[in-house]
């Protein structure tokens, strides 16, 4: 897991510096000749704003390119859904590099050796409806981990997220809580499930996005400075009803095939 770095100098993360709406014209990612070195790798970001230091930003090349394909508007629900399952494996892969293990004594057919077996009980969280296209690859990188589902829409009027579908057990029995949404857009459902899961008893808390828009993340960070943000790009605004820009359209409707179809 790398940090997004860009070309100009790191800027010190601080709260609240990501505007609500950046006007300057997103900067292309520059394509490397190599990849020899970190430096070399493509920006993945298209907003110029500052990284905070809870936002990860994959810069893996097999995440790279699957992001292209969830882009484009020619790629079909069925590939759309493929690519969402494997992106969220890898950043699944990437949320996970700080779980805890603990020992375990291991038989190979030549000797018995200390292996390590995941320590930390995880939650998986799917937002509704997005989020269920992740759940899957979750579960195969961590088979033991508990599916709670909530259910959050957003009012269209004020933007608001509307708790509709609540499955959280009575109290937490998890050490870590993974968010899954493919989306971090305005950030109201984040910061809405981040609480539900907070009064329920939750500490640790991840973000796993597939794409982050500046005004999430920043809502985000200030509302929850401890929790961190996986995803596979910062993009550079939402636009005026929310949508993410350049994003990928409606994350939902690309899956199940709900969108218009004109
Ligand atoms: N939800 C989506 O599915 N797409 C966006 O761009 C923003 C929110």
């Amino acid at each position: 897991m790398l940090r997004c770095r860009r070309s100009s100098p790191p800027v010190r993360p601080r709260l609240g510096l990501i505007s609500s709406r950046i006007d300057r014209p997103p900067t292309e990612p520059s394509v490397p000749e190599k990849h020899s070195a970190s430096s070399d790798l493509p920006a993945v970001s298209t907003t110029s704003h500052p990284i905070p230091p809870t936002l990860h930003i994959s810069r893996h090349p097999a995440v790279l390119h699957k992001l292209a394909v969830l882009r484009d508007v020619a790629t079909e629900p069925k590939k759309f859904r493929e690519v969402v399952r494997e992106l969220s494996w890898l950043l699944g892969y990437e949320a996970l590099a700080d779980a805890r293990v603990r020992p375990l004594e291991v038989r190979t057919p030549l000797e018995t050796m200390t292996g390590h077996e995941l320590a930390d009980r995880i939650g998986l969280i799917p937002i509704l409806r997005a989020g269920l296209g992740m759940v899957d690859a979750m579960l195969e990188l961590m088979p033991t981990a508990q599916v709670w589902h909530l259910g959050l829409f957003r009012d269209e009027r004020t933007l608001r997220p509307v708790e509709y579908y609540n499955r959280l057990p009575d109290s937490a029995t998890v050490d870590l809580c993974l968010i899954l949404d493919p989306m971090l857009a305005t950030g109201g459902s984040a910061t809405a499930a981040i609480e539900v899961l907070k009064r329920w008893g939750a500490v640790r808390i991840k973000l796993v996005n597939l794409i982050a828009a500046p005004e999430g993340v920043e809502a985000v960070t200030t509302a929850h400075p401890d929790v961190e943000i996986h995803c596979a790009a910062l993009d550079r605004q939402l636009n005026a009803v929310g949508y993410i820009l350049p994003g990928l359209g409606d994350a939902g409707d690309r899956q199940f095939g709900t969108g218009r179809s004109d």
